[in-house]
């Protein structure tokens, strides 16, 4: 089953007309890697000693000068420098191809006398010389001291990793043609993330269509249909071998650059840019992520980190940290060596970046556990106050009442469309990451909307000329119950809108007063309440019966059961996983604990009190 890679990859790095060399080695260590040579000289104007030029050549090559100052206002991250902008260098290579290096000059805050030089390769590490530069000599005009020439030699991208040795193991029934055709986009994967991030792993395990994830570690799965999550897990592959097997630091920055690895190879960075601020809004801060249980939400906050750190510190630096991890006690010693910045810096920069792609959702950025309404443009003080004291007292009533968890979530209130249609946008876009749309165009679809919202969050606009209503309020508490469950919804799927329409009921007058209606429309309804317990039943019957059979079902349970069962249903239900159908069997159990009898039995009894129902 085994397949050596060395043959094929070897054509494609010929083809791609990259050193085939690194490829044919039998292990990563005894690849080369090519170094660009340039030469700096520093100029340092004497009537006003803050202006400093650059000169720079490739060896051989034409001298050039920047004709403006280096920018010199950046602090380094220990406050001990001035780092200047970046000047980037053209190298021609042996082979005809160019390489950019980049140059920068760093000052001493203590004795700005002292003035260093750093090297990089475009998306590697800066290394900076050890001397400071001799800026003794005053050039032939007398209006500069000018630093010898330094001649630097910078190895280039990381030498590529042998070809990788892939054990596959394919299900049954996978035709041989789409079984090369995998192989063939695996070797694309690994060809584009040596040549893009620098680095290839050794080897590992692919099982393609079965549940076996191979008995080799590293291994990872794939389903025939798409192979797009390869990308991803191949990324991980690497990081995993890169790190030496031990600890790889924050979640965040696992997943997020193998989902940045992933976009990357699909092309569709700019998509995952469009669709990631809906998610990591629901974190308040990244590094609550450094250890998060909850995983899922680190893809989406991670991404856009490390969208932030590529453009920091470029591609290359991403696989350059998991490099580095093997050599340094702390990860933050690898995170500092590879983007060039402390971890603390880098996390107040973030955040302040993220304050414009991503900010927080307000229930987030206070230590109570209640619903927040952020008010955006001219809405009038009474109207505020009038939103903020329902959501508290809707939220005290579930508690007080039902015994319901206290939760949270943010209605952000525009006077007009226009002081909320960016949080409309941003908050829209699909929430999770499983949810791919690959048939998308760019900006996404979206239209103005007088109330919209999902799990933790609303978005009202009151020029609209309705207010919003306490059904809102309730509606959002259980979201946020369900989704701390991590359950889609509700199961059965009348109980989800039975629960709420009761609670609303409930919460406006004596829940038997306005029930009379309801129970009406049961009477003259043919539809068994077992229907609705899925989509399909659930979208074949009327909007009206759908609404008032879940009322009254839900109404008989909590009369039989007492009103506090609800909620001890909500505990009892089992840890779901979002994106996933819902979990109907294990619920049951949960059902007959909180409400003393099973879903067969409940429907049995139901169907019974129906038939007791009468015109009157
Ligand atoms: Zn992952």
């Amino acid at each position: 089953m085994s397949l050596c890679w060395v043959a094929l990859v070897v054509a494609l790095l010929t083809v791609a007309g990259l050193s085939a060399e690194g490829a044919s080695a039998q292990s990563p260590q005894e690849s080369t890697s090519a170094i660009a040579t340039i030469e700096v000289t520093v100029w340092r104007s004497t009537s006003n000693p803050s202006l400093l030029y650059l000169s720079t050549r490739p060896e051989e090559g034409d001298w050039a000068t920047q004709d403006r100052a280096l920018d010199m206002s950046h602090l380094s991250a220990s406050g001990r420098f001035h780092q200047s902008s970046a000047v980037g260098v053209e190298v021609p290579l042996a082979d005809g191809a160019k390489v950019a290096v980049e140059v920068t000059v760093w000052r001493s805050v203590s004795n700005p006398s002292l003035l260093y030089l750093s090297t990089r390769p475009e998306g590697g590490s800066w290394v900076t010389q050890d001397r400071p530069l001799d800026m003794l000599r005053v050039s032939s005009s007398g209006r500069f001291h000018q630093s010898r020439a330094v001649r630097l030699a910078v190895p280039l991208a990381e030498p590529l990793g042998a070809s990788p040795d892939v054990e596959w193991l394919f299900a049954h029934g996978i035709s041989s043609r789409r079984q090369s055709e995998i192989r063939q986009e695996m070797a694309d994967i690994v060809m584009f993330v040596a040549q893009r991030f620098g680095a290839s792993a050794s080897g590992f395990t692919v099982s393609v269509g079965s549940d076996d994830p191979g008995w080799s570690i590293p291994a990872f799965m794939a389903t025939t249909a798409s192979f797009w999550d390869a990308a991803h897990e191949y990324f991980h592959v690497v990081q995993s071998e890169l790190a030496g097997g031990g600890p790889k630091g924050p979640h965040w920055l696992v997943e997020g650059s193998a989902t940045y690895a992933e976009e990357a190879y699909d092309g569709d960075l700019e998509f995952r840019r469009a669709i990631a601020p809906a998610a990591a809004s629901h974190i308040a801060s990244i590094r609550e992520t450094e250890s998060a249980d909850w995983v899922r939400l680190n893809y989406h906050l991670g991404f856009l980190a490390v969208d932030w750190l590529v453009g920091h510190a470029g591609e290359r630096s991403l696989l350059q940290y998991y490099r580095f991890l093997p050599d340094h006690d702390r990860w933050e010693a690898a995170f500092e060596a590879a983007f060039g910045l402390t971890i603390d810096e880098f996390y107040e920069r973030f955040e302040e970046h993220r304050t414009r792609v991503a900010p927080p959702l307000p229930h987030l950025m206070d230590d109570t556990v209640a619903p927040v309404a952020a008010f955006v443009g001219n809405v009038p003080e009474r109207v505020r106050s009038q939103i903020q004291a329902e959501m508290n007292d809707v939220h005290a009533f579930l508690v007080e009442r039902f015994g319901a968890e206290g939760t949270e979530y943010s209605i952000y209130v525009g006077a007009d469309w226009e002081n909320v249609a960016e949080h409309h946008r941003r908050l829209s876009m699909n929430l999770w990451w499983d949810d791919r749309i690959r048939s998308h165009s760019l900006p996404l679809p979206w239209a103005p909307s007088c109330l919209s919202g999902a799990t933790g969050w609303v978005v009202h606009v009151t020029s609209c000329g309705y207010s919003l209503g306490h059904s809102v309020y309730i509606n959002s508490h259980l979201r946020v119950l369900l989704e701390e469950k991590e359950q889609l919804d509700l199961p059965p799927l009348w109980m989800e809108a039975g629960a709420g329409a009761y609670i609303t009921l409930a919460y406006a007058a004596p829940v038997d007063d306005e029930l009379s209606w309801h129970r009406a429309v049961v009477q003259r309804s043919d539809v068994p309440l077992v229907q609705l317990a899925t989509t399909d039943g659930w979208e074949a019957a009327e909007g009206i019966e759908r609404l008032a059979l879940s009322t009254v079902a839900v109404d008989w349970l909590l009369w039989r059961a007492g009103e506090l069962a609800l909620f001890d249903y909500f505990r009892l239900l089992p840890q779901g996983t979002l994106g996933l159908p819902s979990l109907d069997v294990t619920a049951a159990s949960a059902f007959e604990e909180a409400f003393g009898l099973t879903l067969d039995e409940f429907y049995g009894h139901f169907d019974d009190y129906r038939s007791t129902l009468t015109d009157d």
